[in-house]
């Protein structure tokens, strides 16, 4: 062991090391330093616990190699921590681990000529002086839903949060037990109904609600009738659900605020894509509802966001609310954001934004790419795997349309080298990331989701995971 010990070179000699170069370059000699030091360590401390037999380091060469080899590892971990673009062959078209909504290209291209320099994001060009910040995308946002005013926050979460905190705190919130739903494991109805000051109030049962249930809970101390989209699941059976329009109707008499929580929020009927109704922003606002909420990044399309349309006085005094501050969109979502609502108003959604695209993509189209995929595979990679296209299915995510599914085209790939378990966390681990899903004994690869600069992504990943296995079993890989 002595021996051992005395063969441990130093850092200075490990820096030296070619191998070692590339770390150096990509993150800097005190990064590489803080590695090496950690390889040697480790090294005495199984040297020292005996845990190195069987391993080839007895020379002063072969415990520098060991070395090496451990840094390299540990550099390799690191970088796969950082934010990267991924593959999503699921078919999940938003994912809620993935980032939700890729952005429309004109939306980064603007991001990176305003963000880039200065620019009039609080400044009022005409006056010059101090403008506000929201101006532009409330002016788009009552464009585009016939609501009297906008504003918008940083996620439909602080949304929910500031419009309650803002409209019912110190008094009582009716809401139907089938709608306290929970989004994302932490984001829960009744939490935020409490946090933010309000005291909820439940109606009806799990499965059935009606009118006069809201009706008989009214009291001196009710504000607000709270409806919430129930995102994430569905009841069936035996239900009854009370509407937007009745509840904004028994508002109306009582003379309290009807609220829904729509969740995703789009802007066009879901229905021309074969998919379930789903009632639009505009809709809403036209059933008397007072105040509504959703997310940017959700069916929307765009930057993460949460925003709030409604009636003039009740918007307003939620912008003075002091909370408001602190949930306030940044000025990069907020680019993104303007830009994706003014392709809306333009009426070029279908063709730029990816998530409205991706769900026009008409079943010919996903065969014809399908093929594409699939000879590029075969001429790439030859007898190693077997392709062949699928019928599948697609669901949305992202808490919009929950059950909802699309009848889609995917790839089966199998290889007799490697199993499809063993491939898929191959795909999962290559430099940019391939996720896909498993059936029976192969992997499947939706085509929906794909952007046409992933074909080469996975052409590689393929071919690198199969090169590394050449001759070898699964086991060992
Ligand atoms: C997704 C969702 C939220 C949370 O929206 P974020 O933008 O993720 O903060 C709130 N309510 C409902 C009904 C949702 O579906």
């Amino acid at each position: 062991m002595q021996h051992l010990l005395r063969n441990i070179p130093s850092v200075h000699d490990v820096l030296e090391r070619e191998a070692v170069d590339m770390i150096i370059n990509l993150q800097g000699r005190k990064y590489t330093k803080n590695l090496i030091l950690q390889g040697i360590e480790m090294f005495r401390d199984k040297a020292l616990a005996s845990e190195l037999h069987g391993i080839q380091c007895q020379t002063k060469e072969e415990v520098m190699e060991w070395i090496v080899a451990y840094v390299r590892v540990i550099h390799q971990k690191n970088e796969q921590k950082g934010l990267k673009r991924m593959v999503n062959g699921t078919g999940v078209l938003l994912h809620t681990n993935m980032g939700r909504a890729p952005l429309p290209k004109v939306a980064l291209d603007q991001i990176v000529e305003i963000a880039g320099g200065y620019s009039n994001l609080e400044y009022s060009i005409e006056e010059g002086k101090r403008g506000s910040r929201y101006d532009y995308v409330e002016t788009l946002l009552t464009d585009l839903t016939g609501a009297e005013n906008a504003m918008v926050v940083n996620n439909n979460a602080a949304a929910v949060f500031i419009a309650l905190n803002t409209i019912a705190s110190n008094q009582e919130v009716i809401i139907s037990r089938s709608e306290q739903v929970e989004i994302g494991g932490s984001f829960r109805i009744p939490d935020i109904i409490s946090r933010s000051g309000a005291r909820m109030v439940e109606v009806g049962t799990t499965n059935k609600t009606y009118i006069r249930d809201y009706e008989e809970a009214i009291t001196e101390e009710t504000a607000v009738l709270l409806k919430v989209h129930k995102s994430n699941y569905r009841i069936e059976g035996f239900t009854a659900d009370v509407n937007g329009s009745d509840i904004g109707a028994l508002a109306r008499t009582k003379e309290l605020i009807a609220m829904e929580d729509l969740g995703s929020g789009c802007l066009v009927d879901m229905r021309q894509f074969n998919l379930p109704h789903e009632p639009t922003v505009k809709e809403c606002i036209n059933k008397g509802l007072d105040v509504i909420t959703f997310s940017g990044d959700k069916l929307l399309g765009g930057p993460q966001a949460g925003i709030i349309v409604g009636k003039k006085d009740l918007i307003e005094q939620m912008k003075k609310n002091p909370l408001t501050r602190m949930v306030r969109i940044d000025k990069l979502s907020l680019i993104a954001l303007e830009n994706v609502l003014q392709i809306y108003r333009s009426e070029t959604m279908y063709e730029h934004i990816p998530i409205m695209a991706m769900l026009r993509r008409e079943h010919t189209q996903l065969v014809e790419e399908a093929k594409k995929l699939m000879k590029r595979l075969r001429d790439t990679l030859n007898d190693r795997i077997q392709v062949c296209i699928i019928e599948e299915e697609n669901s949305i995510g992202g808490g919009a349309l929950p059950g909802a599914k699309k009848t889609s085209i995917g790839l089966a790939i199998s290889s007799q080298y490697i199993g499809a378990v063993a491939l898929q966390q191959a795909l999962r681990k290559h430099a940019t990331p391939i996720i896909v899903r498993i059936k029976d004994e192969h992997i499947e690869l939706s085509i929906r989701t794909l952007f046409s600069g992933d074909y080469d992504v996975i052409v590689q990943g393929f071919c690198d995971i199969l090169n590394k296995l050449e001759h070898k079993t699964i086991s060992n890989y």
